[in-house]
């Protein structure tokens, strides 16, 4: 186990089990969400998503996984990454099923998701189960990702609703641009790739807060309480973050 795991500003000793030792304990795969993104900042939406797959996939853990570069954001407009760490961190705390990884951060150039991937896998073994977490936005884009016909077959995925984006145009998009294989669950919840990983519709409780926005009603002065957690709302104040 690298030290990359922290979780809760715990520092880089994880108060749980390393993931070999809950392995062997329990002896059975572990389920992992890894929720990745440029949480700038993270607010409810991510907070309250993650809360809700973990409880309805029972997933051991979820990572938030801050991008240290995202590929698509980049530019002089995005905070620096141990500042949205720090946020990420302090958003999360010492919450039992949520964590926070840094690996992202300890990678030079870019932060491509298959990498990150590739890294949890190794960690974890070929016998974990990794959700890769994403909202219905991002998964629209995914033909855009690096290596994207990859992130398949190292992980399922769960797709969160987002206010403005419906279903209707995934399996399509799944089909032409990712494998024209993927067949439908029968629950109707989701997809199934040819070599066994899921995309899985969750639902979860639609909020319709992005990042976008609370960066612009800090800069318009106006507030952000109750988007986000108070204790990352006063860190935004306190840093003068998001006020050019
Ligand atoms: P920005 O407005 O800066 O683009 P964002 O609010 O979309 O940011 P990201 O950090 O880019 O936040 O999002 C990380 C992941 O969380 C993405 O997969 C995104 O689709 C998802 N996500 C963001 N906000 C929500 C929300 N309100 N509900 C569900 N999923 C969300």
């Amino acid at each position: 186990m690298s030290e990359c795991f922290v979780g809760g500003g715990q520092g880089a000793t994880a108060p749980w089990p390393s993931p070999r030792q809950t392995h062997s304990m329990k002896n059975k795969p572990q389920r992992l969400g890894l929720f990745g993104g440029t949480f700038n900042p993270i607010h409810y939406g991510h907070l309250r998503s993650a809360e809700e797959v973990s409880e309805a996939l029972s997933l051991r853990r979820v990572w938030f996984i801050p991008a240290a570069f995202p590929p698509h954001k980049a530019g002089a407009g995005v905070t620096p990454f141990e500042v949205r760490l720090a946020m990420t961190r302090l958003a999360v705390g010492r919450h039992a099923r949520l964590a926070v990884s840094d690996v992202e951060g300890q990678r030079p150039g870019k932060s491509y998701s298959i990498e990150t991937l590739r890294h949890f896998r190794e960690e974890f073994g070929p016998q974990a189960e990794l959700y890769f977490i994403l909202g219905m936005d991002a998964m629209l884009e995914i033909p855009l990702w690096k290596d994207y016909r990859e992130l398949f077959t190292l992980s399922h995925f769960v797709v969160l609703d987002r206010p403005g984006y419906d279903r209707d145009h995934l399996e399509a998009v799944l089909r032409r641009e990712v494998h024209p294989g993927f067949s439908p669950l029968s629950s109707g919840e989701g997809f199934q790739h040819p070599r066994g990983n899921l995309v899985l519709f969750q639902a979860t409780t639609l909020m319709d807060i992005s990042a976008t926005r609370i960066r612009d009603l800090v800069r318009q002065g106006s507030s952000i309480r109750y988007l986000l957690p108070e204790v990352v709302r006063r860190f935004i104040l306190k840093y003068m973050l998001y006020k050019v």
